[in-house]
């Protein structure tokens, strides 16, 4: 599986919206308390318990948020 940490996937103008962990969907949902954006609310389960994939902050809650 890849999983792009900070800059890497982000030189392509439109990699930096895609979920970073099924590489498919936009992102859409917001982890806390460090506000990073980088998945789909369709993998939001598979980061339960795990920390942030870009700053390593153990995620404490996350928001859904809606691009337009
Ligand atoms: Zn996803
Ligand atoms: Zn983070």
């Amino acid at each position: 599986m890849l999983l792009y940490i900070s800059g890497e996937g982000e030189r392509r103008s439109d990699s930096n919206k895609i979920c970073l962990f099924c590489l498919e969907e936009d992102r859409a949902v917001v982890f806390k308390p460090c506000r990073h954006l980088c998945c789909c609310h369709n993998c939001l389960p598979n980061f339960k318990n795990k920390p942030c994939p870009i700053c390593r902050t153990p995620i404490q809650g996350s928001q859904v948020v809606f691009l337009s």
